[in-house]
């Protein structure tokens, strides 16, 4: 499992008392799905450190002095007027009383919540005004040409930022539009640029003021670097947009080694977890926010979907087609194997088995996942459209034994996720509705005598299960010399009024006996009889 393959390597080559693990994001808009990937990873690396009895602390900062760089379409155009000023410092699009970052902060820490997520989160605004980065700004306004030298060179390009700190303009508040133009070791002289940036206006203020305690943030990049040192951090990933040859991650590495004498803390380079499929594309190209992923997965399958493949592959996630069956039986074969249920017959089993085993212990999202009885989804799926079916008996009736509260409280879990599946992303083959009248469908004259024949058949005998069902229409078919297509589509034509079904005897044999029996009486001769409603 590849968390505990990197626990391992963090445990030997950075031997410390305490593990600091760090993820941030800026909090400019609503946080998108792929965001989540970091935070679990970083969440099962406090895990996977924690269990080896490390201690270990888990940040999450938001960074939140960083300036309003641009207008998310759901914010009001109003809010144009605060481009440029610290997002901590712009009023929240709700109205509330909170910052705009604290809006889209909360609202994102909510989510990794569910997800079984504890990070202890911070915001660099505060962290600014308190005075913590005062020492950093010192270094980084006494060494700017450093800096800037560093991010040239490794960057490769002269497009660098012109100066490590931006300044708060004390005029008209903004921080993305001020230059600084000079530094005493007291103060810096600034001035507020109309054309600074495209996205923002400066008001054209020229001042000075201290830079500390808020007076000032630290450009992105030198941030970063900063932040390892002043946090004490020793584990950070970062998505691979970062991690590019002269990218931030190795500009800012550069500089937290040559400029702030400290060591870059162990790197995780982690592929993009993207949110595909023809319904997501709603939201006008910006992707799924992602409080709407625990709308369509269960906590624990979300992070299951995230810890279970390698941090190194994509993530694509379509919900549409069978990714969801699919992903339940993936989650119910690591819940398996991690209550000890699964049996190997070969080495090769046995470290597939223990690697499932660890995929469930992170995919969890709170302690120990009782041991419990799982039917399959796609059979909760099937059983719940089946009018006549009690899911609750039919399960207790797979596990030969009376079903437990956890039992019971995970097939509801299964039985809502159905619910919610059959009305958003399930394939028309999955979904289906036993039609309460014969409907008006076009039976050709060998699938009428097929349909009688069988009602005859089942007439003859009291035996009423699914095999023996599915074994006399496969008899009865060869008898008569028909396609299975064609006979299996009149089953499900007279039933659903659709030409594909669900496996037909299995589907017959949890109807009652008399309704199918008329119903295929009729589908036979063509007539409609009275009270043929489903029963
Ligand atoms: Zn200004």
């Amino acid at each position: 499992m590849w968390v505990d393959v990197i626990v391992e390597d963090v445990l030997r080559t950075r031997p410390v008392d305490t593990h600091v693990i760090n993820d941030a994001k800026s909090p400019s808009g609503p946080i998108h799905v792929g965001s989540l990937r970091g935070v679990v990873l970083h969440d099962c690396m406090a895990r996977g450190l924690l269990a080896k009895n490390q201690p270990v602390t888990f940040l999450f900062g938001f960074d939140d002095y960083d300036p309003f760089d641009s207008r998310p379409a759901t914010v009001p155009a109003e809010f144009d007027r605060y481009l440029g000023v610290p997002l901590s410092e712009v009023p929240s699009p709700d109205g509330g009383g909170e910052s705009y970052a604290r809006h889209y902060g909360l609202s994102f820490e909510n989510v990794w919540k569910t997800l079984g997520a504890h990070p202890h989160v911070y915001w660099t605004s505060e962290m600014y005004k308190s005075g913590g980065f005062n020492d950093a700004i010192q270094v980084a306004l006494d060494r700017a040409d450093e800096l800037m030298q560093i991010d040239r060179e490794i960057s490769g390009s002269q497009k660098a930022e012109r100066h490590p700190v931006q300044v708060v303009c004390e005029s008209c508040g903004r921080i993305g539009t001020t230059v600084v133009t000079g530094w005493d070791g007291r103060q810096v002289s600034y001035e507020c640029r109309p054309d600074k940036v495209t996205w923002a206006r400066g008001c054209g203020h020229h001042g000075r003021r201290s830079p500390f305690d808020g007076g000032s943030k630290l450009q992105y990049i030198v941030e970063w670097a900063a932040k390892w040192k002043i946090l004490h951090v020793t584990v950070e990933g970062a998505g691979k947009d970062h991690m590019t040859k002269g990218g931030s991650h190795e500009r800012a590495s550069a500089m937290v080694e040559r400029v702030f004498n400290y060591r870059t803390p162990y790197p995780i380079p982690y592929e993009f977890f993207l949110v595909g499929g023809r319904r997501m594309s709603t939201s006008k190209g910006v992707g799924l926010p992602a409080a709407e992923l625990v709308n369509i997965l269960r906590p624990e399958l979300a992070r299951f979907l995230m810890v279970r493949p390698h941090y190194r592959q994509q993530i694509n996630f379509d919900p549409g087609g069978e990714t969801i069956p699919t992903l339940y039986d993936e989650y119910d074969r690591a819940a398996e194997a991690y209550v000890g249920g699964a049996q190997a017959k070969t080495p090769a089993e046995a470290d597939l088995i223990r690697d499932n085993a660890r995929t469930f212990f992170y995919s969890r999202t709170n302690g120990e996942q009782p041991r419990c009885f799982r039917m399959r989804f796609a059979k909760v799926a099937y059983l719940m459209q089946m009018p006549t079916v009690d899911v609750e008996r039919e399960a207790e009736r797979e596990k030969g034994a009376p079903l437990t509260d956890a039992d019971r409280v995970e097939l509801r879990q299964r039985m809502n996720d159905a619910r919610r599946w059959l009305q958003t992303y399930a394939p028309d083959q999955y979904r289906f509705q036993v039609q309460s009248r014969l409907p008006d469908v076009p039976l050709d004259d060998a699938q009428r005598v097929f349909l009688g024949r069988l009602a005859e058949m089942i007439r003859g005998r009291p035996a009423w299960s699914g095999e023996e069902l599915h074994e006399q229409i496969h008899a009865l078919k060869n008898q008569l010399g028909l396609p299975p297509k064609q006979a299996f589509s009149a089953i499900y034509l007279a039933f659903l009024g659709k030409p594909s079904g669900p496996q037909a005897g299995w589907f017959l044999a949890a109807l009652d006996r008399d309704f199918v029996l008329t119903r295929l009486g009729e589908a036979a001769t063509g007539v409609r009889g009275q009270g043929s409603g489903v029963r």
